[in-house]
């Protein structure tokens, strides 16, 4: 018996879907920390995709709904930021290079395998805000001295407490 390695663990083949029209397949995955890290995020609570794959007379979608607490960090203060997400996807699934577009809503699946951490981990990114801030009005981090604004005035008497950032680029 080979333990799968965690890439290969959320892979799956829809070549069995993709021959039978109305033929559907529940879909539930957590994905690991391992994976998720690969991914560059760090998650306070994991990925989780719920949802099915369904061929439509003879079109293949994934239709799931997404859940992730991710941890990001304030741009400005660099203090930890949990960005919780909770959305729906939907996805036609194509198996050939030909078919790529360049859109969001194709996955590519080749030789029939669909790599699940890979959809989720696009979709979380493509989710996530630009622009992370610990709260709207975060005064960030003296660039002079590195003291955090919020909690209070540097004594560095570079001024910095006069910064503006401009919120409405
Ligand atoms: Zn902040
Ligand atoms: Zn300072």
């Amino acid at each position: 018996m080979q333990t799968p390695s965690p890439e290969q663990a959320y892979r799956i083949s829809v070549r069995q879907l993709l021959l039978r029209p109305d033929e559907t397949r529940r879909i539930s995955v957590t994905l690991d920390a391992e994976t998720t890290e690969s991914y560059g995020l760090r998650c306070r609570e994991l990925p989780s995709a719920e949802g099915i794959l369904e061929n439509r007379a003879g079109v293949l979608m994934l239709r799931y709904t997404l859940h992730a607490v991710p941890e990001l960090t304030c741009d400005r203060c660099l203090s930890p930021v949990e960005v919780p997400c909770e959305e729906q996807f939907s996805h036609v699934i194509v198996t050939e290079t030909a078919d790529r577009r360049q859109d969001a809503e194709y996955l590519l699946a080749p030789d029939a395998m669909l790599d699940l951490a890979e959809a989720v981990m696009t979709d979380l990114r493509l989710s996530l805000p630009t622009r992370i801030l610990c709260r709207p009005d975060c005064k960030g981090l003296c660039p002079s001295c590195g003291q955090d604004l919020n909690l209070g005035e540097c004594s560095c008497g570079c001024g910095s407490v006069t910064v503006q950032y401009d919120d409405q680029a």
